[in-house]
């Protein structure tokens, strides 16, 4: 029987994050995926013959640039794309571009109110400062506050020391951590236009959420996260698609000495007397190792791998609390022609195209969407995000055919009446394609074939339980020292030698890799090895 230090469950971007550090640390790991193939939910896969889709995230926003360079993921493969700006169309012909350059993002904003275009300044000027106070706290273990021993005294007060430069934003903080992020937009801009442009994102991110939900202003930082002035490069679409930075972690955790199993699914965590012995596989094989970390969700970590046998009611309980419902959905569709934006042809700007499309009209649509989804049904006008991959990477798509991609909020996971198949996935399809015909007339006649992920697809095809694309809303409730749960939020479970390593840990989802990172940096202190990078 083949045993090793560390045994990882799953192999999405953070379970191979986590390996690379290990193993390059020397220790010997095992990385299981239960698909035969690793990415989770960070993928590209040949969807339609000859095209290479990012079957769900498709958009490289967040990837910390820490990681890239330690597991030096750039030569291994990872290639962002200089991609061109972003579109915001309106019904009536308008748009905003947003242009590298911040005066011309102003002159956009201009169209609906002056006194709005001189405050994105303000605006962007304050989240980037404020996010960057934040950045070093995705790298930290998340404290437990109530933990009053010298210990963990000591701890949350060197945290709060490391983290100095972020009190003074502490009550900015506060309020993107609670209020709506229509709220907070409030503060810079006064036009429905340009708060539903920043707004927007909080309906289709993620979870259930809507631009009005109190705790939905955090999204807004979501953009800044990643520092994209570094020598690793910007964020935006990947060449070759997703499946680019996980094939690199791949490869990365193999070089290091890391063995990759794909097609073993864990049934559930062997613990004898106290103390992991290893893993049982669904074909009732077993692997040994000491160490177990899960890149499994936290309902799926506490619930199917451990069990009730080695936590306690009152965790699993506050496991079973852990909000995981979802309204989002994507659509990946293979087309003969990319759509013609009207409001961006029209305005003959010289770029290849808008690099991604934003699509939401004002927010009484949003809102109307949002109570759709909540009351069991399609909205007929979802909030859309959508990249056009192949009209900027040629390996991605056969000559003469494009792939679409697209992200939506607004429909339930379960229908009201009605179950999700072929006949009300079609209408899902021809919903959305309506939605973008409204921008880019006569789009819908050039779609040939189209993958749909509803939220209990998602869930199916991911093991994200309920569809949440973060393992979990990502609320104040649910956050930092509550992610997954409150005490154990420091990668740690209540099981000695069991850890988790994923999205549904601190700092959250997201194709970022941190969760990973820390979870390694907590596994190693714990079996005395030294980390094998510097700290951020
Ligand atoms: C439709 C969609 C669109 C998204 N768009 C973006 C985007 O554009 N940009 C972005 O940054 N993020 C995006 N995300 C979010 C991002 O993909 C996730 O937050 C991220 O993939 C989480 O990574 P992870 O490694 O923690 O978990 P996952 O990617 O979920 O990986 C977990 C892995 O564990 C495996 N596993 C689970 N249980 C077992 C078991 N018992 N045995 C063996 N293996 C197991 C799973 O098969 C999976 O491979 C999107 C997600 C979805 C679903």
């Amino acid at each position: 029987m083949r045993s090793y230090d560390a045994i990882v469950v799953g192999g999405g971007h953070n379970g191979l994050t986590c390996a690379a550090y290990m193993a390059k640390a020397g220790a010997k790991v095992c990385v299981l995926e239960q698909r035969t193939f690793v990415g989770g939910a960070s993928v590209t896969r040949e969807v339609f013959p000859g095209h290479k889709v990012s079957v769900a995230a498709y958009w490289m926003s967040m990837l910390q640039p820490k990681i890239m360079r330690d597991l030096e993921l750039r030569r291994r493969g990872v290639e962002p794309i200089p991609t061109p700006p972003t579109l915001h169309p309106f019904a009536d012909g308008r748009s905003v571009v947003f242009w590298p350059d911040r005066a011309r993002v102003q002159d956009e904003l201009a169209q609906f109110s002056q006194k709005d275009a001189e405050a994105y300044a303000a605006y962007d000027d304050h989240m980037t400062r404020i996010v960057a106070a934040l950045r070093p706290m995705l790298f930290e273990t998340p404290v437990d506050p109530t933990d009053l021993s010298l210990r963990g005294l000591r701890r949350t007060l060197k945290l709060a020391w490391r983290n100095r430069r972020a009190l003074p934003h502490f009550y900015d903080l506060w309020d993107l951590l609670t209020l709506s992020a229509w709220d907070y937009l409030h503060r810079w801009f006064e036009s429905d236009e340009i708060r539903t442009i920043f707004a927007s994102y909080a309906s289709g991110s993620a979870g259930i959420l809507s631009p009005k939900s109190p705790g939905s202003a955090y999204v807004l930082a979501r953009p800044y996260l990643r520092d994209n002035s570094t020598d690793q490069g910007p964020g935006g679409l990947i060449r070759g698609g997703m499946g680019a930075i996980t094939q690199a972690l791949r490869e990365a955790g193999e070089a290091y000495g890391a063995t990759v199993l794909t097609g073993r699914t864990v049934r559930r965590v062997i613990i004898e007397k106290g103390t992991v012995q290893g893993v049982e596989l669904e074909d009732g094989s077993r692997i040994d190792a000491p160490v177990v970390v899960s890149n499994a969700g936290a309902k799926a970590t506490y619930r199917d791998l451990l069990g009730k046998d080695h936590v306690a009611p009152e965790i699993l309980a506050q496991i079973d609390r852990h909000r995981t419902g979802s309204i989002a959905f994507k659509i990946n569709l293979s087309t003969r022609a990319l759509p013609r934006w009207t409001a961006f042809d029209e305005r003959q700007l010289n770029v290849a195209g808008p690099g991604g499309i934003t699509l939401a009209e004002n927010s009484d649509e949003l809102e109307d969407a949002f109570q759709s989804a909540m009351n069991g049904e399609m909205a007929p006008r979802p909030y859309l995000w959508i990249t056009t991959p192949s009209a900027f990477d040629d390996s991605v798509a056969p000559e003469g055919r494009h792939v679409v991609q697209i992200m939506g909020g607004h429909v339930p996971y379960a229908l009201n009446g009605r179950e999700w198949d072929a006949d009300t996935r079609q209408e899902l399809v021809d919903i959305v394609l309506s939605q973008i015909c409204r921008y880019a007339p006569g789009f819908d006649e050039d779609v040939l074939d189209a993958q749909v992920l509803t939220p209990k697809d998602i869930e199916s095809m991911f093991s994200m339980i309920d569809g949440h694309v973060h393992h979990g809303e990502m609320s104040l409730d649910q956050i930092f020292f509550r992610r997954p749960i409150a005490h154990y939020a420091d990668y740690r479970t209540p099981v000695k030698g069991v850890y988790m390593c994923g999205a549904a840990c601190h700092p959250g989802g997201g194709v970022n890799g941190v969760p990973g990172h820390n979870a390694a940096r907590e596994v190693l202190a714990d079996m005395g090895r030294k980390f094998p990078a510097q700290p951020y």
